[in-house]
């Protein structure tokens, strides 16, 4: 295993509505292994795992997680299996976005839909696969999971030391949520250093008080929770919106960053309510980027063919 230090991921600044924001660009904090996926994995890739060959996960077929899991299972010399409900069959007949890069890094990917007999794919996995494994780690969906907080207090660490660099005691952090696990360890790590330090986070999949069950889940202390940003009505997990698709590209248009098109979106939607709804807080904030950009390359053509339509 060589070693693979993640390197500090740049912080950018940009203006965008009128406002100013600092980026955390970690979505460049490797070629292959980047964004909050290597944050969450990185205990995995740090330690030895003696004895393992075989990692283990669950997730849908173009999940951001599948391509860095399979990033991973690749540095580490592991096989990776990864359970998946069903591919659909125009994904297998061109694979593309994250499906297309885990293939070439030589993922291995199941569909369980026709033996599931009424479990979900991570009881499946529990009762039927991992007793058959002595060599496998198994990390959850989306890695929820106690150990992602190793590499989360990296980047606490690291935003801590830039905020002292640049003289910043009152700072917002802003980041879109899926588990929550990256936006809750965050918040953990600020208040165990005692840093005045703001998470703002969204609910992108199953709504705010899911999302909170998730931190709960994480941490039943709620002193350590981020601070959740309303998104004022429902949004579907992947689904299209049009307000998606049209802040994505003002975003593009106005910083030259491309963001991702699942989570970033609600992010900077419901950061630009939060900010209309307290104009008093005038604390810099800084947005991380979170990676997942290879994923634009199947959600960018939903787009399009739904514009055309
Ligand atoms: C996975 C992912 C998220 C969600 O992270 P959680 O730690 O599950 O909340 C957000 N943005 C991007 C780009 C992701 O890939």
């Amino acid at each position: 295993m060589p070693t693979f230090p993640l390197t500090e991921s740049p912080v950018e600044t940009c203006t965008f509505r009128g406002r100013h924001f600092f980026i955390k660009r970690d979505d460049l904090l490797h070629t292959t292994f980047a964004g909050n996926k290597a944050r969450k994995f990185y205990y995995f890739l740090k330690n030895d795992f003696e004895g393992i060959n075989r990692l283990i996960s669950y997730g849908s077929p173009q999940a951001n997680s599948l391509y860095s899991f399979s990033a991973l299972a690749k540095l580490k010399n592991w096989h990776f299996d990864f359970y998946v409900d069903h591919i659909p069959s125009y994904a297998k007949a061109k694979p593309r976005g994250n499906y297309r890069a885990a293939l070439d890094n030589g993922a291995n990917l199941i569909e369980v839909r026709n033996v599931l007999t009424g479990r979900d794919t991570n009881t499946y996995i529990q009762e039927e696969i991992l007793p058959n494994y002595t060599d496998a780690v198994f990390v959850p969906e989306g890695g929820r999971c106690q150990e992602a907080s190793y590499g989360v207090n990296i980047l606490a660490e690291e935003i801590i030391a830039w905020a002292k660099e640049n003289n910043i005691d009152n700072l917002n952090i802003a980041l879109p949520s899926g588990t929550g696990t990256t936006a809750l360890f965050l918040q953990k790590r600020f208040v165990q250093l005692k840093k005045t330090f703001k998470v703002l986070t969204c609910a992108c999949v199953g709504g705010d008080e899911y999302l909170k069950l998730q931190f709960f889940e994480l941490c039943s202390d709620q002193k350590f929770h981020p601070t959740i940003m309303e998104a004022g009505r429902k949004y579907h997990f992947g689904k299209l919106y049009d307000n998606f698709y049209d802040i994505w590209k003002e975003l593009r248009t106005e910083t030259n960053i491309e963001f991702e098109l699942l989570y970033d979106p609600l992010g900077w939607i419901t950061l630009i309510n939060y900010l209309n709804q307290t104009p008093s807080n005038t604390n810099p904030i800084i947005y991380i980027h979170q990676g997942g950009v290879l994923g634009n390359e199947t959600m960018q053509p939903r787009y399009k063919r739904r514009n055309k339509s």
